[in-house]
């Protein structure tokens, strides 16, 4: 039996909100607190494909404060839909241009790019970029 949908993928990468040491970047209980977005462990599991948390520069740290990104959790990446492009609503900037508040773009989630138009899972995949030039 084929499966339909690619089975979720978990990849660990190195947490971005400590950078991969557990502790806690901003020391804000106690500079040997444990960072809260790996609890510790320096690493965290993301789904694959992801792409790099657009609004937090995959940071993992919510822009202009102390705290996680809301987008990306602190992990500073998002998991993506594959193929994908770049985010009409926010043009790949990760954030809402309608909010003056700085909120991370509802339509990409702050990843910077969406599933590109007409690819649904289990739809045809439309064949593009081949070339029929003999050569
Ligand atoms: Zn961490
Ligand atoms: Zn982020
Ligand atoms: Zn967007």
């Amino acid at each position: 039996m084929m499966a339909t949908k690619a089975p979720t993928r978990l990849k660990d990468i190195t947490c971005a909100f400590c950078q991969g040491t557990g502790r806690d970047p901003f020391g804000i209980m106690s500079p040997l607190s444990t960072c809260c977005v790996c609890g510790g462990v320096g690493t965290v599991a993301i789904e694959s494909p992801y792409v790099q948390c657009a609004f937090c520069n995959g940071t993992g740290v919510y822009p202009h404060s102390r705290l996680t990104c809301t987008a990306c959790e602190g992990t500073g990446a998002t998991p993506v839909d594959e193929p994908n492009e770049p985010c009409p609503n926010c043009l790949g900037l990760g954030v809402d241009p309608h909010s003056e508040a700085e909120f991370y773009c509802a339509v990409c989630h702050g990843a910077g790019v969406v599933a590109k138009a007409g690819s649904r899972p289990g739809g045809h995949a439309v064949e593009r970029g081949h070339k029929a030039t003999a050569s």
